[in-house]
């Protein structure tokens, strides 16, 4: 359980407000073309900067946890740099995702569940080990 008094319980809160931010940055490239998966890179790589940082602040440079930020950060960009024609933020009813040829997921009633789950899987290892390595299971 967590311990909200503990010193670390910030930084753990703040890694997991980066994920999240990283997590909807990435369900919006799966829905738009190559070039504007690319405009938005900046902001995904900004937020693992920003990853970094805490962990730095939180714990030090513990390899194990940088690591994991920067296998995150590798696959986001890749995520990025994959060849995608999708045009799907406001049109994705009934759409083939032109990457991976899954129908575009839509989880009716939340913000931001619009999504291409297969393409979005190429980031999960990185979440994985940011997850293990920071235990954002725990919040
Ligand atoms: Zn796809």
């Amino acid at each position: 359980m967590l311990d909200l008094n503990h010193p670390e319980t910030k930084y753990t809160f703040a890694i997991s407000g980066q994920d999240d931010a990283i997590l909807s940055i990435a369900k919006r490239m799966t829905l738009v073309d190559t070039a504007a998966k690319k405009l938005l890179l900046p902001r995904a790589h900004e937020a693992t900067s920003k990853m970094r940082q805490i962990c730095i602040a939180g714990w030090g440079k513990r390899q194990g946890k940088l690591e994991a930020i920067d296998l995150l950060h590798l696959q986001i960009a890749e995520l990025a740099a994959t060849p995608s024609l999708n045009n799907y933020v406001t049109d994705w009813q009934d759409k083939v995702c032109t990457v991976c040829q899954s129908s575009i997921t839509n989880l009716e009633n939340y913000k931001d569940m619009c999504y291409c789950q297969k393409c979005l899987e190429l980031i999960a290892g990185g979440r994985h080990a940011v997850n293990v390595a920071f235990a954002l299971w725990c919040i």
